[in-house]
């Protein structure tokens, strides 16, 4: 294979992993080069986006996930790029300004180390040959040593390493190779340590990715731990993935519990990715979230609106007094919208959902829930 078609089989490999950041779902605005090769669109600090190339350097894997298509004994296109050929891929990209950045994952080559070895002589390569300075996000392999952690931290603009599971119960169930203990959390807590604020790499930022529904956990565990991440661990951004029935194509002891249908699966996806914003900017904590007797969110209602619900004394809230926080608390007013409340009330009295931009759908929505006097 030359190293385009393996740069075609490795990207379409890459595509399930979301600990990056782009986007989810189908509004993600990932795309396709002219080669089928996947781009992503990460923020950048000034505003707006650009694209990275994401890949795998390999889909060969030692290791065993019962979810993944490129577990060792599945029947997946197999293929390998040196470091060599994927830097100089990548600056041809980066040089004809299809791509700003890249993110570099792959599957497990005989060891943790050996991979993170391939992972991390990539980047040198891109940082000292060619004197590349840009983005970079390197995965952690699970159990990789700390030597080679901390190398991928002094070379990375951003790294993630996936948890995976809310813990070592539902994580055996996925791989008889892994061990939740000394490969995921031992490097996690090494990944916090070496960026935590006022450290030499605290510029690099963390990820990590929950596969949701493959385990039979509930969104509860999972909750719990996401809270535990970003107090804990002070990770950047938390991902999730809905596991796909079929794609690993190994049962799994105990799987869909729920009995979700796959649109069921993307919903319970989307209601976990509503928690994460109410908490990284709607300043909501874990015990003001509602769960059902599973242990579930309710897949029909966002967790928002099932609060506001369950507080109806505190409604409706005067859009011309209320503080930021209450206004936050509206179900469809976020925080680009309470910011713009907030100017305008100082300018004249608000009498209208109009006025602030509020329409249609969710202008209906907000009703119940506002008062102008
Ligand atoms: S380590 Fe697990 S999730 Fe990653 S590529 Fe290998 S089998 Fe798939």
């Amino acid at each position: 294979m030359d190293t385009l078609k393996k740069l075609e089989v490795l990207s379409e490999a890459s595509q399930y992993d979301l600990a990056c950041a782009c986007g989810t779902g189908k509004n993600d605005r990932r795309q396709r080069d002219g080669a089928g090769h996947w781009l992503y669109p990460v923020p950048l600090p000034q505003g707006g986006y650009s694209v990275l190339l994401k890949t795998l350097l390999s889909s060969a894997c030692a290791n065993d996930c019962k979810y993944c298509p490129l577990r060792s004994d599945a029947n997946a296109k197999r293929c390998t790029l040196s470091a060599d050929e994927t830097a100089k891929v990548f600056m041809d990209y980066y040089r004809r300004r299809i791509v700003f950045g890249l993110f570099l994952s792959s599957g497990v080559i005989g060891n943790p180390d050996r991979t993170m070895e391939r992972l991390n002589g990539t980047v040198r390569l891109l940082r000292r040959k060619y004197g590349f300075k840009g983005y970079v996000h390197l995965k952690i392999i699970p159990g990789a040593s700390d030597a080679a952690v901390e190398e991928a931290v002094s070379l990375a603009s951003a790294v993630s390493l996936n948890i995976e599971t809310p813990g070592e119960k539902y994580f055996n169930k996925l791989s008889d190779v892994k061990n939740f203990t000394s490969d995921i959390v031992r490097p996690a807590k090494l990944m916090s340590s070496l960026t935590t604020k006022g450290t030499q790499f605290s510029r690099v930022k963390c990820t990590t990715q929950f596969i949701v529904g493959a385990a039979d956990e509930n969104d509860s565990d999972i909750i719990s731990y996401v809270d535990a991440v970003y107090n804990r661990l002070n990770f950047q951004r938390v991902y999730f993935s809905a596991y796909q029935p079929g794609l690993g194509d190994r049962s799994i002891p105990g799987e869909q519990r729920f009995e979700l249908n796959p649109e069921d699966h993307l919903t319970r996806e989307h209601r976990l990715y509503q928690c994460d914003f109410l908490f990284r900017q709607y300043g909501f904590e874990k015990s003001e979230l509602f769960f059902d007797d599973s242990g579930n969110l309710p897949l029909d209602r966002d967790p928002k609106q099932v609060w506001a619900d369950k507080h109806m004394h505190l409604f409706p809230v005067n859009l011309n007094k209320a503080s930021k926080e209450m206004l936050l608390r509206i179900p469809p007013i976020g925080p680009t919208l309470a910011k713009k409340i907030i100017k305008l009330r100082k300018i004249h009295a608000l009498h209208e959902l109009s006025e602030i931009g509020l329409k249609g759908k969710n202008a209906k929505k907000a009703l119940p829930y506002v008062t102008f006097s």
